[in-house]
Protein backbone atom coordinates (compact mmCIF):
# COMPACT_ATOMS: atom_id res chain seq x y z
CA UNK A 1 0.00 0.00 0.00
CA UNK A 2 1.34 3.31 -0.83
CA UNK A 3 1.86 5.42 1.99
CA UNK A 4 2.43 9.16 2.81
CA UNK A 5 3.69 10.21 5.55
CA UNK A 6 2.89 13.70 7.10
CA UNK A 7 6.71 14.78 7.46
CA UNK A 8 6.87 14.94 3.42
CA UNK A 9 3.94 17.08 3.64
CA UNK A 10 6.14 19.11 6.13
CA UNK A 11 8.92 19.22 4.10
CA UNK A 12 6.89 20.42 1.28
CA UNK A 13 5.55 23.02 3.63
CA UNK A 14 9.29 23.99 5.16
CA UNK A 15 10.87 23.83 1.22
CA UNK A 16 10.87 27.73 0.63
CA UNK A 17 9.97 27.46 -3.05
CA UNK A 18 6.84 26.86 -2.64
CA UNK A 19 6.55 24.05 -5.08
CA UNK A 20 4.76 20.91 -5.45
CA UNK A 21 6.28 17.26 -4.89
CA UNK A 22 5.59 14.42 -7.18
CA UNK A 23 5.78 11.35 -5.11
CA UNK A 24 5.83 8.49 -7.14
CA UNK A 25 5.61 4.20 -5.60
CA UNK A 26 7.54 2.39 -7.17
CA UNK A 27 7.66 -1.89 -6.97
CA UNK A 28 10.98 -3.41 -5.72
CA UNK A 29 10.46 -6.38 -7.41
CA UNK A 30 10.23 -5.41 -11.32
CA UNK A 31 10.18 -1.72 -10.88
CA UNK A 32 6.62 -1.07 -11.87
CA UNK A 33 5.58 2.37 -10.93
CA UNK A 34 2.39 1.86 -8.52
CA UNK A 35 1.16 5.20 -8.00
CA UNK A 36 2.25 9.16 -8.38
CA UNK A 37 1.05 11.96 -6.43
CA UNK A 38 1.31 15.55 -6.85
CA UNK A 39 1.29 17.05 -3.76
CA UNK A 40 0.49 20.97 -3.00
CA UNK A 41 0.71 22.51 0.11
CA UNK A 42 -1.77 25.75 0.87
CA UNK A 43 -0.78 26.72 3.95
CA UNK A 44 -1.42 30.55 6.00
CA UNK A 45 -0.19 30.41 9.13
CA UNK A 46 -1.38 27.28 11.42
CA UNK A 47 -4.25 26.51 8.97
CA UNK A 48 -4.24 24.90 5.81
CA UNK A 49 -4.44 21.66 4.01
CA UNK A 50 -2.59 19.72 1.38
CA UNK A 51 -3.78 18.37 -1.93
CA UNK A 52 -3.20 15.09 -3.44
CA UNK A 53 -3.89 14.72 -7.18
CA UNK A 54 -3.55 11.13 -8.62
CA UNK A 55 -2.64 10.82 -12.38
CA UNK A 56 -5.93 9.92 -13.06
CA UNK A 57 -6.79 13.69 -11.91
CA UNK A 58 -8.78 12.58 -8.94
CA UNK A 59 -7.80 14.73 -6.35
CA UNK A 60 -7.55 14.46 -2.33
CA UNK A 61 -7.70 17.05 0.09
CA UNK A 62 -6.22 16.96 3.94
CA UNK A 63 -6.44 19.33 6.55
CA UNK A 64 -2.83 20.45 8.29
CA UNK A 65 -2.95 19.54 12.02
CA UNK A 66 -0.48 21.14 14.52
CA UNK A 67 0.19 19.34 17.53
CA UNK A 68 2.56 20.95 20.19
CA UNK A 69 5.49 18.94 21.41
CA UNK A 70 5.75 18.90 25.20
CA UNK A 71 9.78 18.17 25.48
CA UNK A 72 10.68 21.32 23.19
CA UNK A 73 8.58 23.85 22.62
CA UNK A 74 8.03 22.22 18.48
CA UNK A 75 5.09 21.67 16.69
CA UNK A 76 4.59 18.20 15.47
CA UNK A 77 2.53 18.47 11.55
CA UNK A 78 -0.48 15.86 11.66
CA UNK A 79 -2.92 15.67 8.75
CA UNK A 80 -6.60 15.38 9.54
CA UNK A 81 -8.35 11.98 8.29
CA UNK A 82 -11.87 12.84 6.95
CA UNK A 83 -12.95 9.34 7.87
CA UNK A 84 -12.83 8.94 11.52
CA UNK A 85 -12.20 13.14 11.86
CA UNK A 86 -8.66 12.44 13.67
CA UNK A 87 -5.26 14.30 13.35
CA UNK A 88 -2.88 10.82 12.18
CA UNK A 89 0.77 10.80 10.97
CA UNK A 90 0.38 8.52 8.36
CA UNK A 91 -2.16 7.89 5.19
CA UNK A 92 -2.79 4.86 3.27
CA UNK A 93 -3.91 5.24 -0.41
CA UNK A 94 -5.43 1.48 -1.13
CA UNK A 95 -6.55 -1.53 0.65
CA UNK A 96 -6.72 -5.38 -0.47
CA UNK A 97 -9.79 -6.03 -2.30
CA UNK A 98 -11.50 -7.81 0.43
CA UNK A 99 -13.38 -10.04 -2.00
CA UNK A 100 -10.67 -11.60 -3.51
CA UNK A 101 -8.15 -11.30 -0.41
CA UNK A 102 -6.32 -14.26 -1.90
CA UNK A 103 -5.32 -13.20 -5.02
CA UNK A 104 -3.07 -10.24 -3.42
CA UNK A 105 -5.47 -7.83 -5.43
CA UNK A 106 -5.24 -4.30 -4.19
CA UNK A 107 -7.61 -1.63 -5.08
CA UNK A 108 -6.98 2.57 -5.25
CA UNK A 109 -9.20 4.16 -2.63
CA UNK A 110 -8.92 7.85 -1.25
CA UNK A 111 -5.94 8.57 1.37
CA UNK A 112 -7.11 7.80 4.82
CA UNK A 113 -5.93 6.70 8.27
CA UNK A 114 -4.68 2.95 8.82
CA UNK A 115 -7.58 2.30 11.31
CA UNK A 116 -9.52 4.07 8.76
CA UNK A 117 -8.77 1.52 5.87
CA UNK A 118 -9.03 -1.21 8.47
CA UNK A 119 -12.28 -0.45 9.45
CA UNK A 120 -13.53 -0.33 5.57
CA UNK A 121 -12.83 -4.04 5.43
CA UNK A 122 -13.58 -5.43 8.49
CA UNK A 123 -17.48 -4.53 7.69
CA UNK A 124 -17.37 -5.57 3.38
CA UNK A 125 -15.60 -9.22 4.56
CA UNK A 126 -17.50 -10.75 6.92
CA UNK A 127 -15.45 -13.70 7.59
CA UNK A 128 -12.88 -10.81 9.33
CA UNK A 129 -15.13 -9.54 11.76
CA UNK A 130 -14.49 -11.82 14.75
CA UNK A 131 -10.87 -11.70 15.18
CA UNK A 132 -9.56 -8.73 16.00
CA UNK A 133 -5.96 -9.63 17.44
CA UNK A 134 -3.00 -8.03 17.70
CA UNK A 135 -1.60 -8.59 14.24
CA UNK A 136 -4.09 -6.34 13.02
CA UNK A 137 -6.99 -7.12 10.29
CA UNK A 138 -4.43 -7.79 7.63
CA UNK A 139 -2.71 -10.49 9.63
CA UNK A 140 -5.66 -11.84 10.26
CA UNK A 141 -7.93 -12.23 7.06
CA UNK A 142 -4.48 -13.68 5.81
CA UNK A 143 -4.26 -16.73 7.85
CA UNK A 144 -6.96 -19.01 5.92
CA UNK A 145 -4.55 -18.84 3.18
CA UNK A 146 -1.36 -19.86 4.27
CA UNK A 147 2.21 -18.00 3.69
CA UNK A 148 0.58 -15.15 1.66
CA UNK A 149 2.80 -12.29 2.12
CA UNK A 150 1.00 -8.66 4.02
CA UNK A 151 0.99 -5.78 1.57
CA UNK A 152 3.27 -3.96 2.31
CA UNK A 153 3.54 -0.59 3.09
CA UNK A 154 5.39 1.48 0.58
CA UNK A 155 7.14 5.50 1.49
CA UNK A 156 7.37 7.49 -1.73
CA UNK A 157 10.43 8.57 -3.94
CA UNK A 158 9.75 12.64 -3.45
CA UNK A 159 10.70 14.73 -6.34
CA UNK A 160 10.53 18.40 -6.50
CA UNK A 161 9.89 18.34 -10.37
CA UNK A 162 8.79 15.68 -12.94
CA UNK A 163 11.97 16.52 -14.84
CA UNK A 164 14.20 15.28 -12.03
CA UNK A 165 11.94 12.27 -11.46
CA UNK A 166 12.56 11.58 -15.73
CA UNK A 167 16.28 11.98 -14.77
CA UNK A 168 16.28 9.89 -12.27
CA UNK A 169 15.05 6.86 -14.36
CA UNK A 170 11.33 7.31 -13.71
CA UNK A 171 8.91 7.87 -16.45
CA UNK A 172 7.16 10.99 -17.54
CA UNK A 173 4.47 11.27 -15.58
CA UNK A 174 2.05 14.57 -16.79
ZN1 LIG B 1 -9.27 7.79 9.83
Amino acid sequence: MPVIPAWIVRSNLDDPRKIPYLLIWKRESDGKIMEAVRLTCHAHGYSGYVQLKRTDGSTAVLGLVWQPLPRNGGQALLLFCPYCQTPRRFFYGWEWDSFSGWSNRVRSISWRCRSCAQLRYSSEGGYLRPAYGRLGQLGVMLRPWGNLPRPESWLPYVFTSPEEAVEEGFCALK
